[in-house]
């Protein structure tokens, strides 16, 4: 048969769609990028705010359509949308064929050949490095979720009532799966959970993420290799964890740190707990730890009972912080989190302007950040040819991470032409508020060798959240 799968949502969902495409090829299914050519297509939602789910509702009527007019015989939803709406999907969307759980994934061959729907599975998933995957993913670079679930009670996060409790995947299926990604050329793995700080803890792992850090960064590989983690949660990095990073020249000098307010009252309010204070003086400790080190965050705009005051803690808070990368969510009113049973709702227009007043603020920081850059040599990897125009390549510093960062844009080359993959050095001539321009040096290291096969094409999701 031939699959087409859509992926919407974070990086956790893909490597979940990745999964599921790994069963269906290793048994024998083709897929395809081309919706109209699909005997089967497979969606898989994510759900975790309002847009998100508008998205995967609207994404799945989209594909529905292909079942009308096209050659699509059955329409199957996956992942964080059917844990939330199983029985709603299936009464509201007669479109939709049968429905895969997040904990149902190695079902998706039976499902898709007709054999049954989605029950919801007895045991929580995780998958482990003999599972068959088809990397979504430029082949230069790969996710590898290291855990699934989460155990923070943040009072507005619904993703623990479908994503299940915490649980850590086993050291050395995570290292196997590393080296057999280096193995086959992946240059960057990006370690990913729903908080990755707390890798191990469940294993009786002490300072878990630190030593797999470590151990990975010892896998022998004949080019240099990158190794990031995002999802870090705030009072889980400790001092081992930065020295860690500090230590090790393949552990890009990158964290992710979701802080979501910066008002004590409001994080309170979250279930988060600390203040701005304190995130300052985490965000000192890990500056002064790691020398050139970027720092991400993402917040969250009318929250609950925040007020003009604690609005106006959080803008002088993201001046005062001068993030390199900064995501901002509107607050979304889920009706089983805790946040929804909360007084004080604020205005959908008043989340609209403060979202626009903290992005602003931000694009301030980002412009001036960037402007040090300018005149600086500095390592990049090699994307391929820019999304935006073919007369330009895209690059990124270790300090970019994938598909949420700004990039560089490619507008001059010495020496070969440069290659999808290549780590090589770049000197930048430009810079504007989130990306940068450069000129990509003579090339240091022979051309990576591109292994064939390891890429498929996923078919084109609206706009990932
Ligand atoms: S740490 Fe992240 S995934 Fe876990 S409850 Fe909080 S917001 Fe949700």
């Amino acid at each position: 048969m031939k699959i087409g799968f859509v992926s919407l949502g974070c990086p956790k969902n893909l490597v979940d769609s990745e999964v599921m495409m790994g069963q269906l090829v290793s048994r024998g299914h083709t897929l395809t990028t081309r919706p109209d050519e699909a005997d089967v297509l497979v969606v898989n939602t994510c759900s975790f705010i309002d847009p998100a789910k508008q998205e995967s509702v609207d994404t799945i009527l989209e594909m529905a359509q292909y079942k009308k007019a096209g050659r699509a015989k059955k329409l199957v939803v996956a992942g964080c949308l059917v844990e939330r709406y199983r029985a709603d999907i299936r009464r509201d969307i007669p479109e939709v064929d049968a429905v895969i759980g997040t904990n149902e994934l190695e079902r998706v061959v039976e499902i898709c050949e007709g054999l049954g729907d989605g029950e919801g599975a007895p045991a929580p998933y995780l998958y482990h490095h003999l599972t068959p995957r088809v990397l979504a993913t430029p082949d230069h670079f790969a996710y590898i979720k290291i855990a699934e679930g989460c155990d923070h009670p943040c009072s507005f996060c619904v993703i623990p009532q479908f994503r299940g409790s915490f649980r850590s995947r086993r050291f050395e299926s995570v290292v196997a799966e590393a080296a057999g990604l280096f193995e086959r050329g992946v240059r960057e793995i990006n370690l990913i959970g729903q908080d990755t700080t707390c890798y191990g803890e469940d294993l009786g792992i002490r300072h878990g993420l630190a030593a797999l850090l470590a151990r990975l960064a010892q896998i022998e590989t004949p080019h240099r290799k990158w190794i990031r983690f995002l999802y870090a949660y705030p009072n889980r990095i400790d001092q081992r964890l930065l020295d860690t990073i500090a230590a090790h020249p393949d552990l890009v000098k990158y964290i992710d740190v979701p802080l979501q307010h910066a008002s004590a009252g409001v994080l309170k309010r979250m279930k988060r707990g600390a203040s701005g204070e304190i995130f300052l003086r985490l965000l000192e400790r890990i500056r002064r730890t790691i020398p050139g080190v970027a720092v991400r965050t993402s917040l969250i705009a009318g929250f609950p009972g925040e007020t003009e005051r604690d609005f106006e803690e959080l803008c002088q808070f993201v001046e005062a912080a001068r993030f390199d990368h900064l995501g901002v969510f509107s607050y979304s009113d889920e009706e089983t989190s805790g946040s929804y049973h909360l007084d004080r709702k604020v205005p959908a227009r008043t989340i609209y302007n403060r979202k626009r007043r903290l992005l602003a603020i931000q694009r301030k920081v980002s412009r001036a950040r960037n402007r040090q850059w300018v005149g600086r040599e500095v390592e990049v990897l090699v994307e391929g040819p820019s999304k935006e125009t073919d007369l330009l390549w895209e690059a990124r510093m270790p300090t970019q991470a994938p598909e949420i960062d700004g990039v560089i844009l490619v507008n001059d080359c010495e020496g070969r032409p440069p290659a999808s993959g290549e780590i090589r050095r770049l000197r930048i001539s430009e810079a504007h508020d989130y990306d940068l321009v450069g000129t990509l040096l003579p090339a240091s290291e022979a051309r990576p060798p591109v292994r064939p096969g390891s890429l498929v094409q996923i078919l084109p999701a609206a706009a990932s959240v």
